[in-house]
């Protein structure tokens, strides 16, 4: 067995046979994660996209050690709580104007599964029953049956594939051919009569880091509201100030049918979800016949602690240095990939907000080509935590990393070119 202490742990996404020792962390404060043996680790992906303001933030462990005293679980049907009221009410104040309820789970896949269950009883109740759901082409929105049926296909879901149910998909709006993804959704949404449409707002994260402009958010919004198709944002990663305001929608000024948020939601600190709806879909399931009820729920809905978390996160967003330090670290962002707009070795230098990303030209390309595991090593021996999507490589850190620590990963990404390419 690798390591002393063997363990019976099955990691996610994790290739055992290949998988190194493990690094075991002991403390994380800020953007840095802090090893057993004494290492210091700068988080340059904010712990998988989750980690805003910093690990260990003080105003959001004191509430969660608060909270933990006073009311730690609470079943959620027949009963509620101050910290999800709370949360919930502080939730709608800087949500787009126009999300009118909240929904409660644990986890941006469960947040998605609600979504999409909440479009297709919409449907129902209405009486026109529609099941369709339009997606786009390199999406990502979980990993359970429902959420990867909605997602892109491949060596993921490839033992999956049976059980996933069929989707209407339009191809990603890569720059210059934008106009091909509207007519496809135009298409669709006029011929198929589709129940929603999912996209992720600007960024598809774990697709590649793929990035397309507020405009054509936009114009999906239109098509989807012109033909009566449910628009659903998934912003589990691109909320909480990721793409540079603290929702992506805000860029393009639309308000979705149905909101998806969760990763920063707690700023990194527990697992919880929500997803946000119109008053119509609300209303779509109010009703005295019993049989209309969502029926949905997760034994932690709404965990009192974890939306303590949340509602220390939003009262981070008040405060105004919150957004001064995304819009700094934006520049700081843009200062760094803009060197690497000349250099050979790069292509696809992109930057929406605080996420960077570029492609490390190589022969062979995909999720699979051993470049990936290479690169994350090589970052791993610099004390950096970078977890490249096969040859491309991404910078998400939390909202405090320094210009210093910056400098760090991006001196290392040049290095690793010199080392790899
Ligand atoms: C991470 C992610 C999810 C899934 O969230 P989990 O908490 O991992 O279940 C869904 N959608 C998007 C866009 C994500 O990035």
């Amino acid at each position: 067995m690798m390591g002393t202490k063997a363990s019976r742990i099955w990691h996610p996404f994790t290739q055992h046979a290949l998988q190194g020792v493990m690094t075991r962390i002991v403390h994380g404060d800020g953007a840095y994660l802090h090893t057993e043996d004494g290492r210091r680790i700068i988080d340059a992906i904010s712990s998988w996209w989750v980690v805003t303001h910093g690990h260990c933030h003080p105003d959001i462990t004191s509430a969660i050690r608060e909270q933990a005293g006073k009311l730690n679980q609470i079943i959620f049907a027949g009963y509620t709580h101050d910290p999800a009221e709370e949360c919930a009410a502080e939730l709608l104040k800087v949500a787009p104007p126009g999300l009118d309820y909240v929904f409660f789970s644990d986890s941006g896949s469960t947040s998605v599964e609600v979504a999409l269950k909440m479009a297709l009883g919409y449907w129902k109740n209405k009486g026109c029953p529609r099941t369709r759901i339009v997606v786009m082409q390199n999406s990502y929105h979980g990993d359970t049956i429902g959420t990867m049926s909605v997602g892109a296909r491949g060596v993921f879901n490839a033992a999956y594939t049976p059980l996933l149910f069929d989707v209407a998909s339009v191809p990603f709006p890569a720059r210059g051919r934008e106009q091909a993804t509207l007519d496809a959704l135009e298409v669709t949404c006029r011929n198929d009569h589709p129940a929603a449409f999912i996209v992720e707002p600007l960024v598809l994260g774990a697709g590649g880091m793929l990035m397309y402009p507020a405009w054509v958010l936009r114009e999906m919004k239109r098509i989807c509201e012109a033909s009566d198709v449910l628009f659903i944002a998934d912003e589990v990663m691109t909320g909480w100030g990721r793409t540079g305001t603290l929702f992506a929608c805000e860029q393009a000024k639309i308000v979705p049918d149905i909101g998806c948020y969760s990763k920063g939601l707690t700023g990194g600190a527990l697992p919880l979800a929500t997803t946000l709806c119109r008053a119509d879909i609300f209303d779509a399931h109010y009703s005295t016949d019993r049989s209309r009820t969502f029926f949905h729920s997760s034994s932690y809905t709404a965990n009192p602690i974890a939306c303590a978390a949340a509602k220390a996160n939003l009262h981070l967003w008040r405060n105004p240095d919150t957004r001064k330090r995304v819009t700094s670290l934006a520049a700081m962002q843009e200062q760094a990939v803009e060197s690497f707009r000349a250099d050979p070795r790069f292509e696809n230098v992109r930057r929406t907000g605080t996420i960077a990303a570029l492609d490390l030209k190589t022969s062979e390309a995909g999720y699979l080509a051993n470049i990936g595991p290479k690169l994350q090593t090589f970052f791993n021996d610099r004390n950096l935590l970078l977890r490249p999507l096969g040859n491309t490589i991404y910078v998400m850190p939390p909202y405090c990393v320094t210009a210093a620590d910056l400098d760090e990963v991006y001196i290392a990404i040049r290095d690793a070119a010199d080392a790899l390419a």
